[in-house]
C-alpha cells in the first residue's frame, strides 16, 4: 500500500517539511522541545509530529495576541481593510482547496471527497461571509428620555467593540471548519487570538495559519499553539490574558472550560454534545426521509455534534424505515479517506474507536438487538462498520449517551405528543430532524423541540449565515450568522450631556 504522504500529492510539500507553531507571526517549536504524534487513522501510523506546546508557549502567545490587540497595525487598521483580508483568506483556502481536502482527510480519517465538496468550502464561505461583516459592526443611537433630568438634552449611543484577546480551543471532527467558524468571527470584529487545534488533527490548522499570513494578517493577531488538552489548551482557558473562551468539544471539557473561565469571569462560548432526535412520521416520503436519516447518523463517521442518532419512527412506517436505513448502511464503503471511492473513512483516533466499540459491547449487554453493523471492520485501522440498533430505550447507554460513532437507535413512536415528549428526553438540545409532507405538522412540532436547529425534510444543512448551537447542556452562545458577531464584541453605552 502506498505511504500516506505519497497518496497525498497535492499535500506533498506540506506534509514534508517540519511543522512548527505560529507565535508573534514566527514558526516556533515548542519552548521545551517536546512534540507530539499525528497519526493516519486508516492505517494507525504515525505520519507527522508537531511540537506539543504547554503553559509557557500559551504565555508568549497570550501575548503576542495581546500586543496585537492593543496597539498595532491590526487595532489601527480600518474596518474595510480588515475585511479585504478576511476575504483573501476565503479566496486562499479555495484556491489551496485539493491541498485542504487532503490534509483534512489524512488527518482526520475522512472522505478526501466529502472534504473538498464540504468541509473546506463551507471554511472559505465562512471567510468570504464574515469579510462582509467587518464593514458592519455598529452601534445605535437612543432618544433617551431620564425622567430625573428635565429639560436636559443628551446624545446617546452604543459602540460595539471587540472583545479582546481570544482564545479559541477546537475539536478534530471538522478541523479546518471548526477553525474558521471561530477565526471568520474574531477576526471581523478584531479580536485577536490564540488557538488550539485537537491533538489528532493539528496539520490543517497550521496550513491555514500559513495562508492567512500570505493573505496579510499582521504578526501577533492570529498565534496557533498545537499540544494536548490538559495542558496547553488548559492553560489557555484559564489564562489571565485571555478575555474570551470559545470552545467546541465535549460537555465535560465544556464544563472544565467554564470552571476555568470562572475564575476571572472571561466571556466563553461553548458548542457542545447532542444526542439529536430525528423525526420519521408515516406520511413522509420514504424515498427521501430513509436515505436522510442515514445520512442524519452516518455522515462523518457519526463523528458530528449534530449527529441524527436517536432516530424515531412512526408505529406503522417502522419495520420499512428500519429496514431502509439498514440497507443503506451496509452498502456505505468503507475505506481510506484518500481513496476517491470511500464513502466513509474510519474514526479518528483508537481513542474513539475504543469509545464506540465499548458503546456497541454496553449495548449487546443490556440486550439492545444489532439491526446491522456492531463491530470494528479489519484489521488496520480503526473503523466501525455503519450500525443500527433496535430496542434501545432511557436507561442504555447507547440511548441516553452521545456515542459520537456512527451508531443510530431506532425507536417506534405512535403519535406526535408522544415523540415531541421523547425527542426533549435528554440533557443535550442542539439539533433535531423532522420528516413529513404535512407541513401543519412540522410547525406545530418546531416550537416543542427544544434544540437549537431544526431541519426539516433535510439533514446536516449548514451555512455561514445560518446561526448554529444550543439548547440545555449543548452549550452556551451561537456560531454563524449575525448572531456571532455579538459574542466577540462588548457593547459600550456612550452619553452625552449637550
Ligand atoms: P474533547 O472535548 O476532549 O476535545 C475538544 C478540544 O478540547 C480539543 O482541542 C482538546 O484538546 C481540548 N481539551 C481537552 N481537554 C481540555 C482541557 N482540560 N482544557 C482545555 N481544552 C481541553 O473531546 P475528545 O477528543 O476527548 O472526544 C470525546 C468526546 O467528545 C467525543 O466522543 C464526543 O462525544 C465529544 N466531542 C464533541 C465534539 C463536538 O463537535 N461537539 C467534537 C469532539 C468531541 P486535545 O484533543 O489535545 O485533548
Amino acid at each position: 500500500m502506498v505511504t500516506t504522504v505519497e497518496a497525498a500529492s497535492h499535500a506533498a510539500r506540506f506534509l514534508e517539511q517540519p511543522k512548527r507553531m505560529l507565535v508573534d507571526g514566527a514558526w516556533v517549536d515548542s519552548r521545551h522541545g517536546r512534540t507530539l504524534e499525528v497519526y493516519d487513522p486508516a492505517l494507525g501510523e504515525v505520519i507527522d509530529h508537531v511540537p506539543a506546546g504547554d503553559a509557557e508557549d500559551v504565555d508568549l502567545a497570550v501575548a503576542a495576541a495581546r500586543r496585537a490587540f492593543e496597539d498595532s497595525e491590526w487595532s489601527r487598521m480600518t474596518a474595510s481593510d480588515r475585511g479585504r483580508i478576511i476575504w483573501r483568506v476565503g479566496d486562499l483556502i479555495l484556491k489551496h482547496a485539493d491541498e485542504l481536502a487532503e490534509i483534512e482527510s489524512m488527518d482526520n480519517g475522512k472522505p478526501v471527497s466529502v472534504a473538498r465538496a464540504a468541509d473546506v468550502p463551507l471554511a472559505a464561505d465562512l471567510f468570504h461571509y464574515m469579510a462582509g461583516f467587518a464593514t458592519k459592526i455598529h452601534g445605535q443611537t437612543f432618544p433617551i428620555s431620564v425622567p430625573y433630568a428635565p429639560g436636559a438634552q443628551f446624545h446617546a449611543y452604543t459602540l460595539k467593540e471587540p472583545v479582546g484577546v481570544v482564545g479559541q480551543i477546537v475539536p478534530w471532527n471538522f478541523p479546518l471548519l471548526m477553525a474558521a467558524w471561530k477565526l471568520g468571527p474574531a477576526l471581523a470584529t478584531g479580536c485577536t487570538v490564540v488557538l488550539k487545534p485537537a491533538e489528532q488533527t493539528p496539520l490543517s490548522a497550521l496550513r491555514l495559519a500559513e495562508l492567512m499570513l500570505e493573505a496579510g494578517l499582521p504578526n501577533g493577531v492570529l498565534n496557533v499553539i498545537t499540544g494536548f488538552g490538559e495542558t496547553a489548551g488548559a492553560a489557555l482557558a484559564g489564562h489571565p490574558g485571555v478575555d474570551k473562551v470559545a470552545f467546541t468539544g465535549s460537555t465535560e471539557v465544556g464544563k472544565l472550560i467554564v470552571k476555568a473561565a470562572a475564575n476571572d469571569l472571561k466571556r466563553v462560548t461553548i458548542e457542545l454534545g447532542g444526542k439529536s432526535p430525528n423525526v420519521v412520521f408515516a406520511d413522509a416520503d420514504l424515498e427521501t426521509a430513509i436515505p436522510g436519516a442515514a445520512n442524519a447518523i452516518f455522515f462523518n463517521h457519526g463523528q458530528c455534534c449534530a449527529a441524527g442518532s436517536r432516530l424515531y419512527i412512526e408505529q406503522n412506517v417502522y419495520d420499512e424505515v428500519l429496514a431502509g436505513v439498514s440497507d443503506y448502511a451496509e452498502k456505505i464503503k468503507l475505506g481510506r479517506g484518500l481513496d476517491p471511492d470511500t464513502e466513509m473513512g474510519p474514526l479518528v483516533s483508537v481513542e474513539q474507536l475504543e469509545r464506540v466499540t465499548g458503546f456497541l459491547e454496553a449495548g449487546e449487554r443490556e440486550g439492545v438487538r444489532t439491526v446491522t453493523g456492531g463491530k470494528q471492520v479489519g484489521e488496520h485501522g480503526y473503523f466501525v462498520a455503519p450500525t443500527v440498533l433496535d430496542g434501545a430505550g432511557p436507561g442504555n447507554r447507547v440511548f441516553d449517551e452521545e456515542i459520537f460513532g456512527p451508531v443510530v437507535t431506532a425507536i417506534p413512536f405512535s403519535d406526535t405528543a408522544e415523540v415531541a415528549a421523547a425527542a426533549n428526553e435528554t440533557i443535550y438540545g442542539l439539533a433535531a430532524g423532522i420528516w413529513t409532507t404535512d407541513l401543519t405538522k412540522a410547525h406545530r412540532l418546531i416550537p416543542q423541540l427544544k434544540a437549537g436547529t431544526v431541519w426539516v425534510n433535510t439533514y446536516n444543512i449548514f451555512d455561514a449565515a445560518l446561526p448554529f448551537g444550543g439548547y440545555k447542556q449543548s452549550g452556551w452562545g451561537r456560531e454563524m450568522g449575525e448572531e456571532v458577531i455579538h459574542e466577540y464584541t462588548e457593547t459600550k453605552s456612550v452619553c452625552i450631556g449637550l
